[in-house]
């Protein structure tokens, strides 16, 4: 409702946020986006920003906060990062063309793009290296069956998957999702929490938007086809869930339409099934405290492009259940290590290509600029250079991408290589607006109306002489944008030109504190003759501009498939190259149930221990799901800190390496498929959900049990800790046993509870290995080697000793273990008769350092002369 007595623009700007309620709406005022009332409280908040008022509404004082247009991108930025909709409402015409039609009109303004976190293309607004997905969620009836749908409007992207909507909780972890659109009366379903909590923010559209025939309709006519048959047979809630994320789509671009590739339709049986909690234990892409910084792909990731790093990212997310694509990958990176020359070549050159694929979307999307172009014509022309100086005999998939990026094959893909290398400078700027970015030489027009403005400048800076020569002064011609040409004088000159004769002459124009500006009639046309000819230069910019835009849409399935290409060849090559400089070697990978790691290595505990100059110890791993060549669920013992959650990861990373296509550091690994990895490494509450460390660890349990098959890969570390020590020997117990009985996976289970070691005489596939660990001098010292049969004990009192426990502390600890492991069995009576803590322990508190201790540990020795250091001894004796 639109109050009387409100302004004009008030009006506009309630209309505008009556629109858009869910979103910051900035509303463009002269060099200013604007924010008001409520919008502008919390966008003053949220960057830290002055909150000002500017007149009234209904009695009350209008908040009002604002950032510079120029450079709004960047505060644009940061509400987006926090989860905020922004609608930019901007002026579509000038303050000129208003005029036109009344002297009190008020300028025309419009919503002309809402950004979402799902719905960026912008550089600024984007990391380089991770997708930002949209997707949107739809049920099929029942309920229990759904479907995903996912665009990424800054590379095109756009793909369905069906499947148990815990299978897709799952998949959705992987995506990077930045958003999630979901039908308003599913928000309250447990089931949409969840995967929202995997998801960025959540968008509820109303019910009524979908519709699986309407979505048909609109998604044919986007793509225009009759049917969308061709593209694959989707079912109901597969079309309403792409309809909810292409309708989204046309919604925040106001009104453009998307620019996608057609929907392709994903299955899940292809791909390795890796649950959130999984994929955060494992730290496939950040770790547990969110930093890129520590994950897997930052310890193999030797990309070179933006793309590329996104391609890896993507298989090491979702590693792959078809032999002969994860053969394929092996093949070209087992190519690349061979042939250093070609790996060294591929990498080079794509050091030089910027990110194509969001320069293409930007483009297709009218909102790209001369950067665009000129990272096309770049990249087209360094691939093209790339193909040409591949080896003949390449694997399936570098001759693929040979293919692709390949210009003697794709004469028209050449002919715009070469138009858009010509046609833009070599470092354009930013905006097309500003013009001046295409080449010289490129077009006869534009050098033409280029010339006109050369010289008529020319000609000006001749007229300063001839002036200057007329009014027998040194006078000057400047020029600045509000008044073009002008001639310029000290106010002393100026007496001379404003009296007879030179008034005749000179023409007043303004007066400043310091000048008096002059012009005359041939200045006056010069001048029209400049600004006449940069307006049409700049027309003419746009023009050309156009014309080549409209030939990258016209050809954006090629450059695509190029984008796509370059990006294939960065992830072989960069995969490559880790493998020559970590010594990995190709998997063998088969349909068996077998696991079999000779010599492997943890991938990022071994970078970090390199880093500090020490050496990682290799251990191998031998399972098999059918108990035959090895046991299928083997138990680890050993001291707390000997590694075994790291050797249980590492084995887990090495299946997901070897299923990505990826080398594995190892000596040698032949691992049978693996369809599902589950890992329940070390406790964690959730408070935030209400559950405690030992809640969570239960539901982590339970889902395991309930959901690995044989041809899973489970790893679980320390199941039981947070209850007491029977409850949680038992429960361990009993999920030892349904692994091995029921789920009869391959699993590596550690454990404290030395008394499972004796599952291993009990059921027919399972067995022991323990961490070495020696004393030596009452100290405790880790080998972390890994060796059959069970720990001979588990340490725990050494540990906490090198932990720096007080000695009185650890005494007292081992008199405890001495008196438990005497009287086995007794339980809490075994210790009924222990001395109290005090007569047992006499031992004094360690005492404050003396005078002379600390005068010693605050010397610098480097910082001393020879004599001082002679006078310190004889000062620190003295102190004695
Ligand atoms: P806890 O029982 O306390 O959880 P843990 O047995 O699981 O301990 P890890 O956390 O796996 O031990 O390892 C502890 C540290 O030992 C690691 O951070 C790493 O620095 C080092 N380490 C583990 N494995 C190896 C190895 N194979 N070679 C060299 N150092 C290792």
């Amino acid at each position: 409702m639109i109050a009387t007595g409100t302004t004009p623009v008030m009006a506009q700007y309630l209309a505008a946020k009556e629109q858009h309620r869910d979103a910051l709406l900035f509303f463009r005022m002269g060099d200013f986006f604007e924010l008001f009332f409520d919008d502008a409280r919390i966008a003053a908040e949220a960057l830290d920003i002055a909150l000002t008022k500017r007149g009234q509404h209904q009695g009350e004082d209008i908040a009002m906060a604002g950032v510079p247009a120029h450079s709004a991108d960047a505060y644009i930025a940061k509400l987006v990062k926090k989860g905020f909709k922004i609608a930019i409402c901007d002026q579509t015409e000038d303050a000129a063309e208003a005029r036109k039609r009344g002297s009190k009109a008020v300028v025309r303004r419009d919503v002309v793009r809402i950004i979402t976190p799902g719905t960026l293309t912008e550089e600024a607004l984007l990391d380089p290296r991770a997708a930002n997905r949209l997707a949107g969620l739809a049920f099929a009836a029942g309920g229990l069956e759904a479907a995903l749908a996912w665009a990424d409007v800054s590379t095109g992207e756009f793909a369905v998957m069906s499947a148990p909507i815990q299978r897709l909780i799952d998949e959705a972890a992987a995506l990077s999702i930045g958003e999630l659109v979901i039908i308003d009366s599913d928000f309250d379903k447990a089931s949409v929490k969840a995967m929202a909590a995997v998801s960025g923010t959540l968008t509820p559209r109303p019910a009524k938007t979908a519709d699986a025939r309407s979505a048909a309709r609109s998604l044919e006519q986007g793509f225009a086809v009759q049917t969308l048959d061709g593209f694959g047979s989707f079912a109901k809630a597969e079309l309403i869930a792409l309809g909810l994320v292409y309708e989204y789509i046309i919604l925040t671009q106001a009104g453009a339409a998307p620019r996608l590739t057609p929907p392709r339709r994903l299955e899940t049986a292809g791909i390795m099934a890796i649950d959130a909690t999984t994929r955060l234990s494992l730290e496939l892409d950040r770790t547990q405290r969110g930093t890129r910084e520590g994950s897997l792909l930052a310890a193999i990731d030797r990309t070179r492009t933006a793309a590329g790093g996104r391609l890896l990212a993507e298989r090491i997310g979702r590693p792959l259940l078809d032999l002969t694509a994860i053969g394929q990958r092996l093949d070209s990176v087992a190519f690349l290590v061979a042939a250093s020359d070609q790996r060294d070549m591929i990498r080079d050159s794509l050091s030089r290509i910027p990110d194509v694929s969001r320069a293409l979307s930007r483009l297709e999307l009218g909102r790209g600029g001369p950067r665009d172009l000129r990272a096309l014509a770049i990249a087209l022309t360094e691939g093209d250079q790339i193909a040409a100086r591949m080896a003949p005999d390449l694997p399936a998939e570098l001759h693929g991408a040979q293919q692709a990026i390949s210009l003697i094959h794709q004469p028209d893909l050449a002919t715009l290589a070469h138009k858009l290398m010509a046609m833009i400078v070599p470092e354009p700027g930013l905006l097309t607006r500003d013009g001046g970015f295409i080449a010289a030489g490129f077009d006869p027009v534009l050098d033409e109306i280029r010339l006109l403005s050369t010289n008529a400048r020319q000609v000006v800076a001749n007229l300063q002489a001839e002036v200057s020569e007329t009014a027998g002064l040194p006078l000057k011609i400047r020029n600045n944008a509000v008044l073009g040409f002008f001639i310029e004088a000290t106010p002393k000159q100026a007496e001379a030109l404003m009296s007879p004769p030179l008034n005749a002459l000179f023409i007043h124009r303004q007066t400043t504190a310091s000048a008096i500006r002059f012009t005359n009639p041939r200045l006056m046309e010069l001048d029209g003759q400049i600004a006449r000819a940069s307006e049409r230069a700049l027309a003419r910019e746009l023009e050309l501009w156009q014309s080549a835009v409209e030939d990258v849409v016209a050809q954006s399935g090629g450059l695509r498939a190029a984008a796509d290409a370059l990006a294939t060849l960065d992830v072989a090559a960069g995969l490559a190259a880790w493998a020559v400089e970590v010594d990995a070697v190709r998997p063998v990978l088969d349909d068996s149930l077998a696991f079999e790691v000779v010599g492997g290595r943890h991938p990022v505990v071994e970078a970090a221990l390199r880093k500090a100059g020490e050496v990682f110890t290799a251990n191998s791993c031998r399972l098999d799901a059918e108990g035959i060549g090895a046991s299928r669920l083997t138990l680890i013992t050993g001291p707390n800190m000997a590694g075994k959650s790291t050797f249980l990861r590492q084995n887990a990373l090495l299946a997901i390496l070897a299923q990505a296509g990826s080398f594995v550091p190892a000596e040698s690994a032949r691992i049978g498929l693996v369809d599902r990895i589950f890992s329940r490494v070390g406790a964690s509450d959730d408070l935030s959900k209400g559950r405690s460390t030992f809640m969570v660890e239960m539901v982590e349990t339970a889902t395991i049990l309930n959901r690995a098959g044989p041809r899973a890969f489970v790893i679980l570390d320390e199941i039981g800790r947070g209850t007491s020590t029977y409850d949680g020997l038992a429960i361990a117990w009993a999920v030892a046993e349904h692994l091995h009985e029921s789920n009869q996976c391959r699993a590596l289970f550690a454990t404290h509870y030395h008394e499972l070691t004796s599952l291993s005489g009990r059921l027919s596939a399972c067995g022991n290995a323990s961490l070495r660990a020696r004393e030596w001098k009452g100290d405790l010292v880790f080998l972390h080697e890994v060796v059959e049969g069970p720990a001979d004990r588990s340490y725990g009192v050494q540990v906490a000793k090198l932990a720096g426990l007080p000695p009185s502390a650890v005494a007292r600890a081992k008199s405890v273990l001495a008196r438990l492991e005497k009287n086995q069995g007794q339980g809490r009576e075994a210790l009924d008769d222990l001395p109290l803590f005090a007569t047992a322990n006499p031992e004094p508190i360690a005492s404050p350092p003396s005078a002379v201790e600390q005068a010693l540990a605050e010397l610098d020795p480097d910082a001393l002369s020879p004599r001082e250091a002679l006078d310190y001894l004889y000062a620190l004796k003295k102190m004695l």
